[in-house]
C-alpha cells in the first residue's frame, strides 16, 4: 500500500515511511493511494472478535507489505492489553437509539491512547529496521501529550519533548505527562497558549538544519497511523449493533477532525454508515463548514472541553481532497488560500459530496453543562464535557427524526475524572480516578518552564537531544 499527498507534489511512499514522516514534504497530508475494502461477510465476522484481532485486520489493510500479519497482531495485542476493559472500547446503551462508545479505558483515560499505543509500536519497528533514533516533539492541548508520553516513555530509539500551555490544562492531564521519570521524555510548560506551543513546534519543523541534526518527527493527529487505528472502533461498535445488516450513525466530538475522518475511512472500507455528525463546542469551524460550505477560522475560545478548542481542523484537508474527487491542485490552492486568508469556500459539488455522509452540530457551554446533569439524572452515567457535546448533538439529531430507527453511536472520548473541575461545576459530583490511574496522584512531578519563544525552546531541545 502506497501513500500520496493531498497536495500532489510529494512522491508516493510506503506505510511505515508515511508514519514516520507525519506531514508530507509539500505541506499536504498522506492518504492511501486507493481505499482497501472489506466484504459485508468480513465486517459481520468482526462481531464478538477480540479488539486486537479486528485492529490487526483493519490496520493490516493499510500496512500492506510493511508489517507481517502475525507481527501486527502481536503488536495490537500488546498495545491493547494496556486497556483496563476486556472489550477495549465497549459500547453501552444510553438512551433509546443512542449508545455510548467508551474510548477512555486506556492508560491516560482519553481516546488518544487508542491510536498512540499502536503508533509507538510502529515507530519502534520502523526505527529499529532503519537503525534510526528520532526526536519527537509534540504540542498538546492536554490529552495528546499524556497519551504520547505514556506510549513512548522508555523507548530506546526515540526521545520525546512535549510542550503544553502553562495553566491551561487540568491537573490530571498535567500529571499524566509530568510523573513519567524516564530519561527519554521531557515535558515543558510554555508561558503561552496551545496555539503558541504549536507555532513553536512548526518553527522547529521549518528549521531544516535542526530537523536533520536531531531527526525530528511528529505524532500529532494528522499522522496516518493514528487515523487508521481510530477506524477500528467504528467497525467493532457498528458490528456490535448489527452492521453490516443494519446501518448505524456516529456522533463524534470534534476538534482537529481526526476522529471524525477515521469514520469516513471506515465508511470507504465498506462499513454501512448512514451519517457522521461532527459535534463541536463553540469553536465550531467544522460544524459551520458542514452547515454552510464555508470553512472559515474564528478566534479560539476557552471552553469546558479544551481538547476541542481548535480553529484549524487539520484533517479537514483530507475530506476536502476526497470530496473534490482527489483534485490535488484544487486542494493545494484551497489550503494555501486558507493559510493566507483564514477562509475557503468549498466548491458546491464537493460540498454536496461531503453532505451525503457528514453533518455538523455545535453545542455551547450552557447546553454542555446541562447535558452532563441530565445524563447523570436520567441514566446514572457521569460523562465528561467532550462526551457531553456528542450526547447533546445526538439528542438533537434523534429528536429531528430524520434518521428513523438507525441507531446512533456517540463517541465518549474521555473519562470524567480527566476533567474533574468541569464535571463538578456542572453536576456537583466529583469523579474519582479509576484504580489503574490513581498512581499519578502521589508521584513527584518533573517539568521545566520556558518562555513563549521558539529560539529558547529550540536551544532546550538541542541540549536535551545531546544529553539523551
Ligand atoms: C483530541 C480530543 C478530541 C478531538 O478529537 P479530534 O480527532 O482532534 O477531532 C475530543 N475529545 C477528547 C477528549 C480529545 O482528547
Amino acid at each position: 500500500m502506497r501513500y500520496v499527498s493531498t497536495r500532489g507534489e510529494a512522491p508516493a511512499i510506503g506505510f511505515l515511511d508515511a508514519v514516520l514522516a507525519g506531514l508530507a514534504p509539500d505541506g499536504g497530508l498522506y492518504v492511501p493511494e486507493e481505499w482497501p475494502t472489506f466484504t459485508p461477510a468480513e465486517i459481520g465476522a468482526f462481531d464478538g472478535k477480540p479488539y486486537a484481532t479486528v485492529a490487526a485486520a483493519v490496520i493490516g489493510k493499510f500496512a500492506g507489505q510493511d508489517v507481517e500479519p502475525d507481527e501486527l497482531l502481536e503488536m495490537c495485542q500488546e498495545a491493547y492489553s494496556s486497556f483496563t476493559h476486556p472489550c477495549v472500547t465497549p459500547v453501552k446503551q444510553l438512551y433509546p437509539g443512542i449508545a455510548l462508545l467508551e474510548l477512555f479505558h486506556g492508560p491516560t483515560l482519553a481516546f488518544k491512547d487508542v491510536a498512540m499505543q499502536i503508533l509507538a509500536r510502529l515507530y519502534d519497528k520502523a526505527l529499529k529496521a532503519q537503525g534510526r533514533r528520532m526526536t519527537i516533539v509534540a504540542a498538546t492541548s492536554g490529552d495528546t501529550g499524556g497519551a504520547a508520553v505514556e506510549a513512548f516513555r522508555g523507548a530506546s530509539n526515540a526521545r520525546m519533548l512535549v510542550l503544553f500551555p502553562e495553566g491551561r490544562i487540568s491537573e490530571v492531564q498535567r500529571r499524566f505527562m509530568t510523573t513519567a521519570s524516564e530519561a527519554n521524555v521531557r515535558t515543558v510548560a510554555v508561558a503561552g497558549s496551545f496555539d503558541d506551543c504549536q507555532s513553536i513546534v512548526k518553527a522547529m519543523f521549518q528549521d531544516r538544519a535542526l530537523r536533520q541534526a536531531v531527526d525530528l518527527s511528529g505524532v500529532n493527529s494528522i499522522n496516518w497511523a493514528r487515523i487508521a487505528a481510530q477506524a477500528v472502533y467504528y467497525f467493532t461498535s457498528a458490528a456490535a449493533l448489527g452492521a453490516p445488516h443494519r446501518k448505524v450513525g456516529f456522533v463524534v466530538p470534534t476538534g482537529n477532525f481526526g476522529d471524525a475522518f477515521a469514520g469516513f475511512v471506515a465508511h470507504k472500507m465498506g462499513l454501512p454508515i448512514a451519517r457522521i455528525v461532527a459535534a463541536t463546542n463553540s469553536n465550531d469551524i467544522v460544524a459551520r463548514a458542514l452547515q454552510s460550505g464555508l470553512y472559515a477560522r474564528g478566534a479560539v475560545r476557552a471552553t469546558q472541553s479544551p481538547a476541542m478548542d481548535i480553529q484549524i481542523a487539520s484533517n479537514f484537508e483530507r475530506l476536502y481532497f476526497e470530496a473534490t474527487r482527489r483534485e490535488a491542485l484544487e486542494t493545494a490552492r484551497a489550503f494555501n488560500a486558507f493559510a493566507q486568508t483564514g477562509s475557503v469556500a468549498i466548491p458546491p459539488q464537493a460540498f454536496a459530496a461531503m453532505s451525503e455522509l457528514f453533518a455538523g452540530e455545535s453545542v455551547d457551554e450552557g447546553e454542555t453543562g446541562r447535558t452532563i446533569v441530565a445524563t447523570l439524572n436520567e441514566t446514572g452515567e457521569l460523562i465528561d464535557p467532550h462526551t457531553a457535546v456528542a450526547v447533546a448533538a445526538a439528542k438533537r439529531v434523534r429528536a429531528r427524526g430524520k434518521l428513523g430507527s438507525t441507531p446512533l453511536i456517540a463517541l465518549s472520548t474521555a473519562h470524567p475524572a480527566k476533567f474533574p473541575e468541569a464535571v463538578k461545576a456542572a453536576s456537583g459530583m466529583e469523579p474519582g480516578l479509576p484504580a489503574a490511574a490513581a498512581g499519578i496522584e502521589g508521584k513527584p512531578e518533573r517539568f521545566d518552564r520556558l518562555p513563549n519563544d521558539a529560539e529558547t525552546v529550540t536551544a532546550y531541545l538541542k541540549a536535551f537531544a545531546g544529553a539523551a
